[in-house]
């Protein structure tokens, strides 16, 4: 029963005439998510479950309060609960979980239709295990079933999340396909958001740490309302109503990049619009190496775009510059960018700088570039950096060095960087192209000396 006011409630108790087995009553719960408000198939679906489950517990749980609201009979054991934020609300109390106490729960879309041959009462849920999840199809037409079976790996450290298409169906961690989810209760109890919305992709990634098994009941199959003919224009609009829903979910979970199971890749993090993923650094250390992470993929693919655009900038100019300290490491070993650096380091000829007009007017004031790129001189010293947007400030760093007596030097010093010192002149004398970022990218002749000599002779983890 639900007690809370701000709930909507329709019924509170079965009806008396219900003579039905005390035992699925007791033992089953089912659960609508996942539907539009205003949806007709959600009236449809309730009703039907009105009139040959009236004994059984329904319950709606929606994002919203439901509009137009549901008109039902008192007959009915249907109970709605709304997960929007309400300040008369208590945080406890909007746990839908609060309000289901069945040992098992049954997880549906909107559109199920249930009639006599929907057979609730056939479910054995003495063969339903601790883990198991058990799947039962959704069908508008039983000749044809389509599900695929798809593995999961979430990459915590690199905030990526994979899909993989499987050829087999043994161990799938999602099977992508309409299905009713049936399980224990206490399973959606381990879940950090159990009933996130879409609910079949939310349920799986987050199952993905429990050790769930995922079976397909042969024996029972659902028939629902999705019929072949809908309308083209409400189709695309549930399509990107999804869509933006998983960013939603992404966002919460810090997912940054999806990998699609048809190999397709999609970023979730940050833009030129937005700031960058992580905040100030603070002694030489990102805030997501205190996570056990290495550096956001947005932002490393972000930092990539700085540099390619500054090499472009600087190959037009015909300025000498050569990757330095931790960029250069990264270049002899990765040819990219080191998976947790959070910046990228060029040296220059300070001579050079006449050469290019950006670079002067950058050392007077900032200035925005055509591609929105922000060429200034840093605050911390004197040597300049372009940031990848005016509100993202993923940089590259460009520190201009002059001859002395062979040896070359410049003018501000990073204390708290050991390879941040003087070096003889030959090393930039000549300079190479090296792979780095996707390109070429300029360095000197000799890489492994220069960081030698720049980091005596070790190589650290961390620059
Ligand atoms: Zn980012």
């Amino acid at each position: 029963m639900i007690t809370n006011e701000c709930e909507q409630v329709f019924s509170l108790y079965p009806p008396a005439f219900a003579r039905k087995p005390k035992t699925l009553v007791e033992q089953l719960t089912v659960i609508i998510v996942d539907f539009e408000p205003g949806s007709t198939h959600l009236m449809a679906t309730v009703a039907t479950f009105c009139k040959h489950y009236p004994f059984i517990k329904l319950v709606i749980i929606s994002e919203t309060i439901l509009y137009p609201p549901l008109k039902l009979s008192t007959k009915c054991n249907v109970h709605v609960l709304t997960t929007h934020s309400d300040p008369r609300k208590k945080w406890l109390d909007s746990d839908p979980l609060k309000h289901i106490n069945s040992e098992y729960v049954m997880v549906i879309p909107d559109s199920v239709i249930f009639d006599k041959g929907t057979r609730l009462e056939h479910i054995q849920f003495s063969r339903i295990e601790e883990k198991d999840i058990v799947l039962v199809s959704l069908i508008t037409n039983p000749q044809l079933i389509i599900h695929t079976c798809i593995a999961i790996d979430w990459d915590i450290r690199h905030w990526t999340l994979k899909f993989r298409r499987k050829e087999t169906y043994d161990q799938c961690d999602f099977h992508d396909g309409d299905f009713a989810y049936l399980m224990k209760r206490k399973i959606l109890e381990q879940l950090n958001i159990p009933f996130a919305s879409p609910f079949p992709e939310s349920f799986a990634i987050q199952a993905v740490f429990k050790g769930l098994k995922m079976i397909i009941e042969d024996d029972l199959k659902f028939f629902t309302m999705k019929i072949a003919g809908v309308d083209q224009h409400e189709l695309l609009k549930a399509e990107s109503l999804k869509k933006w829903k998983l960013s939603q979910l992404y966002h919460r979970f810090k997912v940054k990049k999806v990998i699609e199971s048809d190999g397709s890749e999609h970023f979730y993090g940050c833009t030129k619009e937005t700031p960058r993923c992580f905040s100030s650094i603070v002694n030489n250390t990102p805030e997501y190496l205190y996570w056990h992470r290495w550096t956001p993929p947005c932002c490393l693919e972000n930092l990539r775009t700085t540099a390619r655009r500054v090499f472009s900038v600087f190959e037009q100019c015909e300025i000498r510059y050569w990757l330095e300290g931790g960029s250069l490491l990264g270049a002899a070993r990765y040819g990219d960018i080191i998976p947790w650096d959070f910046d990228v380091d060029l040296g220059i000829y300070e001579e050079d700088i006449a050469k290019c007009p950006i670079l002067s007017y950058a050392r007077k004031q900032p200035v925005k570039d055509d591609e929105g790129f922000i060429w200034e001189k840093a605050v911390e010293g004197d040597f300049l950096r372009v940031q990848f947007s005016e509100i993202n400030r993923l940089h590259v760093d460009i520190f201009p060095f002059y001859a002395v007596d062979g040896m070359m030097t410049k003018r501000t010093w990073f204390k708290d960087h050991p390879q941040d010192k003087e070096f003889p002149e030959f090393f930039v004398k000549k300079l190479k192209k090296i792979p780095f970022v996707g390109v070429q990218a300029s360095a000197p002749t000799n890489v492994t000396q220069f960081l030698e000599y720049k980091f005596d002779e070790e190589f650290p983890d961390l620059k």
